[in-house]
């Protein structure tokens, strides 16, 4: 590919390559002048993907080029140093969203080489494109539409037949399945979070205000485990295909959007249920999530007993009065003992360093 090309998409691994044979050290990237440019277009790239919608401007000249392949890993390097699963799956999800809509204009050959890079072989025949079912249902499991399940599709010797952009629609879901499943990036070092902390610190600010307009708590990465027992009852009852009460339902969408989960996760948590219709959930959803304006939480325990929604109490609910307080009291007890692994694996490795040196 061109490097304009490149510059579209850089989270393939020929923009990878491309970037690598530059020869950029991580140092200048992070602290040179002559990378200003790429650092304020990787933090508009995480700034509009909080947004919702990373904007990709025609790319034309080496300066820009440069600038978009480059501020990618600077952005890759932010959102590790964020360190939050919400935020890391709002990008990855914003990232892919913006190239799908370039992909969808693509002529067939790019988006059949384009497949490749993602596993994804197929053909493009009577200008449809045919590929294999268990990649189809690989990445259009999580699509909400009724249109995208298999038994809605034409389907002969083990292939789907789908058209151009579908296929574009099928190449996003594996972009975001990349890009989020290529965060934790496991060490970051000291130094290289220390140069990053004043762009961490706004990027941080604006994902609180982003998050306090859907009603999302900051409890970090969701931790199922940790939910109060209704909830878990009715996620088991929604997983197990029985259907919901209407207050129950609203609990539990309240509740899941509170702790940080996404619309789309919520749909697709429901997409079991026997009455399932994406259309109406989607909306009831959007609805609770404050598309309207207004933002729902989720109801007190006292309302969840009225209603005979206070299911499986234990010890934990004796001493609290809603459900996002059990939720947030177990992360507090789970984050405290991290804090004190942290604490521990911390003073441990500075004991080696000083045997190491020969101090002790
Ligand atoms: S006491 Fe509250 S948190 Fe516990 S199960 Fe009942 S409603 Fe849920």
């Amino acid at each position: 590919m061109q490097a304009e090309e490149l510059a579209y998409y850089p989270f393939i691994s020929e923009a990878s390559t491309y970037v690598e044979h530059l020869g950029i050290s991580l140092g200048s990237l992070l602290n040179s002048r002559a990378y200003r440019a790429v650092r304020t277009r990787g933090i508009e790239r995480l700034k509009e993907a909080l947004e919702g919608e990373i904007k990709k401007p025609p790319i034309s000249g080496e300066a820009q080029v440069l600038s978009e392949l480059l501020s990618y890993p600077f952005a890759r390097i932010l959102v590790a140093c964020v360190d939050d699963q919400l935020f890391t799956r709002r990008y990855a999800l914003a990232e892919a969203k913006a190239a799908y809509t370039l992909l969808k204009n693509e002529n067939p050959a790019f988006l059949l080489k384009f497949g490749e890079e993602f596993g994804i072989p197929a053909a493009f025949r009577d200008s449809y494109f045919n590929m294999h079912f268990t990649d189809y249902i690989r990445f259009s499991s999580s699509m909400k539409d009724p249109a995208w399940k298999l038994t809605n599709r034409q389907f002969r010797a083990g292939e789907v037949k789908i058209t151009r952009e579908e296929f574009a629609r099928l190449l996003e879901e594996a972009i975001r399945e990349r890009i989020e499943q290529s965060f934790p990036i496991p060490e970051i070092p000291s130094e290289v979070s220390d140069l990053c902390a004043p762009y961490i610190a706004e990027i941080k600010d604006q994902f609180e205000v982003q998050k306090k307009k859907f009603g999302a708590t900051d409890f970090g990465a969701i931790e199922p485990k940790f939910f109060p027992p209704c909830i878990s009852h009715a996620l088991a009852n929604v997983q197990g295909g029985v259907n919901l009460a209407h207050s129950m339902r609203f609990a539990m969408t309240s509740f899941l959007l509170s702790v940080g989960m996404l619309v789309d996760e919520i749909l697709n948590l429901f997409n079991i249920s026997p009455d399932f219709d994406a259309e109406k959930t989607l909306y009831q959803i959007e609805h609770i999530a404050g598309a309207t304006g207004n933002v729902y939480k989720p109801p007190a325990c006292d309302t969840m007993r009225t209603y005979g929604n206070c299911i499986g109490k234990d010890r934990l609910c004796e001493r609290i009065n809603h459900p996002l307080a059990y939720y947030e009291r177990k992360m507090y007890l789970k984050n405290r003992e991290d804090e004190k692994r942290k604490e521990e694996q911390t003073k441990r490795k500075k004991e080696r360093k000083k045997e190491e040196r020969g101090e002790k």
